[in-house]
């Protein structure tokens, strides 16, 4: 223990050379689990336990931090807005797992440029979004921070034992499905920060967002995807592997693909990017494309079905079928329209893009 932590204190890792994932691997590797009731520790988009031996449901648990300046930028962030996002993080995760939200903590740390009115907007979204997601605050914490607002929050669900949905279970030739549409949250940021640039010391600013409103909306008022778990459900479909979409989707099917061992292939031109984001993009000198693999805030769910639940799946309407599950040897695979193959690299995502 003594030459461990000797040695620790002589080399100097960067964490930039682990990278976020990297890190939490590097973090959690040494944890053994000591309680029965720990189904599933870190990695997943939720910790799975299981509260008693003859319980029929397991408790999921996952929590989140956002900090003013990397993940929400308060000149053009409303904090009625940024309350209801920060449940809609934590909900998304609980729906990723197949279950379903039921109580949430929210902890503040908040420096002394806040007065009571603005953070009571901050808890009017949170309310706003309790009532649409059927979730409760069960509590929280409160201390002065140096260092402007940050948000933890913490949301607890539930899911039938039969019902839990991994990231680990995707297999050969399972369709690799999505809802919604993908990068729209990440063009609203880009038109977000270019406004701010733009008009920064100007007095009156009128920014320039016609037309773009539903990128706009895509950044600023998100929604986890609630009515897709429960239409899955009704027609009887648990998926063999979902995680929700939050550090874009090349990152996110890495994972699925990593901890299902197994490949991806997927289709450009499958994939769902909405008119306003190509149209940003273009106007940017972006590449929608980009967008719709490293953005990052999207909040849709992609999740694997068997082959054989294909027409069932696209009856429920508003999800789309980007590709199939390959052997582990083939990687992740991007299939252009002309055939040819580009192998899917993850970019870390930090929250606000830096400028071009
Ligand atoms: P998501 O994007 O779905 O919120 P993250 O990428 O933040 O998930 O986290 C991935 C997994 O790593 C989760 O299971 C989370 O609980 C775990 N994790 C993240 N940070 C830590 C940490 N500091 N210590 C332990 N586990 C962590
Ligand atoms: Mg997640």
């Amino acid at each position: 223990m003594g030459n461990e932590n000797k040695e620790r204190k002589e080399t100097r890792t960067e964490i930039a050379r682990l990278g976020e994932f990297g890190l939490i691997r590097e973090l959690t590797a040494p944890f053994t689990v000591r309680n029965s009731g720990t189904v599933m520790g870190p990695g997943d988009d939720a910790a799975v336990l299981l509260p008693c031996p003859a319980c029929p449901e397991y408790t999921l648990l996952t929590t989140d931090l956002l900090l003013e300046g990397i993940h929400f930028d308060l000149t053009y962030f409303p904090l009625k807005h940024l309350g209801y996002k920060t449940v809609v993080i934590g909900c998304s995760d609980i729906y990723a797992m197949n279950g379903t939200p039921r109580q949430m903590t929210l902890s503040l740390g908040v420096s002394a440029k806040f007065s009571v009115e603005q953070l009571q907007e901050l808890y009017e979204g949170v309310r706003a979004a309790c009532d649409d997601y059927g979730i409760d605050l069960a509590g929280g914490d409160t201390s002065s921070s140096l260092t402007g607002l940050t948000l933890g929050i913490t949301v607890i669900g539930s899911v039938a034992r039969e019902k839990i949905v991994y990231r680990n279970g995707a297999k050969l030739n399972d369709l690799i499905c999505i809802t919604g549409d993908l990068g729209a949250a990440y063009m609203g940021l880009h038109l977000l920060e270019r406004e701010k640039r733009a008009l920064a010391g100007v007095k009156d600013p009128q920014p320039r967002f016609s037309g773009y409103e539903y990128l706009l909306r895509r950044q600023l008022k998100p929604s986890a995807r609630r009515e897709v778990i429960e239409e899955l459900d009704a027609a009887g479909i648990v998926p063999t592997s979902m995680i929700d979409l939050s550090d874009g989707l090349a990152s996110d099917l890495l994972h699925i693909c990593k901890q299902s061992r197994c490949g991806a292939r997927i289709y450009l031109d499958r994939l769902p990017i909405a008119r306003e984001t190509y149209r940003l993009a273009e106007e940017l000198h972006a590449d929608p494309v980009v967008a719709a693999l490293n953005g990052g805030d999207d909040h849709e769910l992609l999740f694997t079905v068997p082959l054989s639940l294909q027409e069932q799946v696209m009856r429920l309407g508003g999800i789309d079928v980007i590709g199939h599950i390959t052997a582990e040897e083939t990687g992740v695979a991007l299939t252009t329209p002309d055939g040819s193959d580009i192998p899917v690299t993850a970019q870390g995502h930090t929250g606000v893009p830096k400028d071009e």
